[in-house]
């Protein structure tokens, strides 16, 4: 996928982790079917369990929902057991990958070098990838915050990615899943500074690709952090689980 000259729409992308059996297709026909009545600003993604990105796909076809993987391998083939190659998600008729997610970093050691090799692979299969970054509470404390998740910008984002839709989504490790959000002022400063590092890798197309919030994002809240300078859109975990949570988060995204 080529990157637009334009500024994007925002993304709206919810991350269903390991959660979802078959009965979960209907909360996403859900979305489907009131976005068709009242279609959205912002671009929609789900990204299933690997289990049902197929059916979600079929489930979705035609509609303002894409669906993604919420991680890929590197390699096209091979053995890897219980891996899955980027063309494996575009096979099943997902558009998009998640690259990084700080539970593949923290959970299966996963370095900025293989995240960057994720993302290379992701965009060899023509999938836009949503590469993630973010710090723990002891990096925050310690005041490294922002030189530690520029350096991984740096080290994540293969030069592949040059002239190609991608995606960053800063999530820091304390917000996700714990119900605590960063405050729009520590937003604020760390999209500007992935900003900045965008612009000094990619030029002018770093000044375009697509900075997304990640971190207990909830209707609630959603609004205050969608309108932020520099935030593209969000990453939803939880919330997105919930077809009118969802939807609520979709309906705050403004051009
Ligand atoms: C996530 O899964 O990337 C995430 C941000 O989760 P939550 O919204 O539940 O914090």
């Amino acid at each position: 996928m080529t990157l637009s000259s334009t500024t994007p729409r925002p993304l709206i992308a919810g991350n269903w982790k390991m959660n979802g059996l078959s009965a979960a297709l209907e909360e996403a026909r859900a979305v489907a079917a009131a976005l068709e009545a009242e279609p959205a600003v912002a671009r929609i993604a789900i990204f299933p369990p690997a289990t049902l990105l197929d059916r979600l796909s079929q489930a979705l076809e035609g509609s303002q929902v894409l669906t993604g993987g919420q991680d890929c391998h590197e390699k096209t083939s091979g053995a890897h057991t219980g891996d899955i190659a980027a063309e494996m998600i575009a096979d099943a008729g997902g558009k998009l990958v998640i690259c990084g997610h700080s539970e593949r970093r923290t959970d299966h050691g996963e370095t900025s070098a293989r995240v960057a090799g994720k993302a290379e692979a992701a965009i060899a299969a023509g999938l836009e990838p949503i590469v993630c970054v973010g710090e723990t509470l002891a990096t925050r404390e310690a005041g490294d915050a922002v030189c530690f998740v520029v350096q991984q910008v740096r080290e994540s984002l293969p030069a592949t990615l040059a002239g190609k839709a991608f995606g960053v989504a800063y999530e820091p490790l304390w917000a996700i899943g714990t119900g605590k959000t960063a405050s729009v002022d520590n937003i604020v400063e760390m999209h500007a500074a992935i900003r900045a590092e965008l612009v000094s890798i990619f030029g002018e197309q770093g000044a375009l690709a697509q900075i997304l919030y990640g971190g207990s994002v909830k209707p609630e809240n959603a609004g205050q952090i969608l309108s932020a300078p520099e935030v593209g859109g969000a990453l939803v975990g939880g919330a997105s689980l919930n077809a009118s949570d969802f939807l609520a988060i979709i309906r705050a995204a403004r051009t």
